[in-house]
């Protein structure tokens, strides 16, 4: 099972986000999307993402 931050839902490895600096981390995500274009993506709007890479789908 990956982990995933909750607050903004990118993947992390360790405690803490690199991301977004969150420790509020899920070790139990589901699904995995990959973002390319965060602005003109639906589904990047509906998940709140605003920067392009690899994201759970559920944290
Ligand atoms: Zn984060």
């Amino acid at each position: 099972m990956k982990k995933a931050c909750k607050n903004c839902r990118a993947f992390v490895t360790g405690d803490v986000c690199k991301n977004c600096n969150s420790t509020d981390i899920s070790d139990n995500s589901k699904g995995r999307i990959t973002i390319i274009d965060a602005e003109n993506s639906e589904i990047a709007k509906k998940l709140n993402i605003k920067k392009k890479g690899e994201y759970a789908i559920r944290t």
